[in-house]
């Protein structure tokens, strides 16, 4: 069954350690965090993009394949089905489909807009017992269009935010979404106290998880960071591992063509990444 990320997200906070968004694309991706979520009884948040949902033939097709893989897997581990970067119209989509999580990407609207937005999908999900997740301060990146220094938040309005109710706050410290530039500045750890030093006990989301260097993650963590997003860095594993298989001509040999044979290589690679990820994040063993 899908659980809100709200309890595993406060006993993350709790326990100091972050529960990792792994994105999903198709039915390898979502196994291989499935089966990996469970080999290391860590919970785990699956998130889907606007753009995945629409590539996987949208909403209640997912909540399908996921529902039907927790059964026929015997997955015990929480799992929570949750929209990245939803806009309004997503958000009350995904909450009909039957996701389990929400995020409402509002950064683009004025401060009043995004409030009083957070405001209506809060009441709708909660109504649910769905979570929902809000941002302030957009978050760089290939998104955009512009791949930059990543813009930082507000501590007012991230506090305004959090006073909504919202389960877990997403702010801009400094991060970006994709590979990071070569000559990226790092988080800015003194705004992220001060962020969670007046939203406390609020879990906050880091966003743009690939490529930030393991002790930046573990100070983020220290400082209230409890869920961190992974996504272009299961499609950088899978596919290098599917480039190799290929390059060494192995779907030329016997049924190497069989996709359960071709797409084996990049399943293990995403399986790879996921269990580091889980490891540095410290959600291992906390089922
Ligand atoms: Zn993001």
């Amino acid at each position: 069954m899908l659980v809100s990320a709200a309890e595993m997200l406060n006993k993350a906070k709790e326990g100091k350690y972050a529960v990792g968004q792994f994105n999903i694309n198709n039915l390898e991706w979502t196994k291989a965090i499935l089966q990996t979520a469970q080999e290391n009884n860590s919970p785990v948040i699956l998130g889907v993009s606007e753009g995945a949902g629409k590539y996987m033939t949208g909403y209640t097709t997912i909540v399908g394949m996921v529902e039907g893989m927790i059964k026929e897997m015997g997955i015990t581990v929480p799992v929570a089905l949750h929209l990245d970067h939803g806009s309004y119209e997503h958000a009350l989509k995904v909450i009909e489909a039957g996701f389990s999580s929400v995020m409402f990407d509002g950064s683009h609207y004025s401060i009043e807009e995004n409030i009083e937005k957070t405001k209506e999908i809060i009441e709708i999900a909660h109504s649910k017992g769905i979570s929902v997740e809000a941002e302030v301060g957009s978050i760089g990146g290939e998104e955009d269009g512009v791949v930059g220094g990543g813009e930082v938040a507000d501590v007012n309005e991230c506090k305004m935010i959090a006073d909504l109710g919202v389960d877990m706050l997403a702010a801009g410290i400094g991060n970006i979404h994709g590979k990071y530039p070569e000559n990226w500045a790092g988080l800015r750890f003194d705004v992220l106290e001060g962020i969670s030093n007046a939203t406390n006990p609020m879990p906050l989301v880091l966003h743009g998880g690939t490529g930030i260097p393991e002790d930046m993650i573990k100070k983020a963590i220290s400082l209230g960071v409890s869920k961190i997003n992974v996504n272009t860095e299961c499609q950088l594993s899978f596919a290098a591992a599917t480039r190799k298989y290929i390059e060494a001509g192995k779907d030329l040999e016997g049924k190497g063509f069989d996709p359960r044979k071709l797409l084996a290589p990049g399943f293990e690679a995403i399986k790879a990444t996921v269990k580091e990820k889980m490891e540095l994040f410290g959600s291992v063993n906390k089922a």
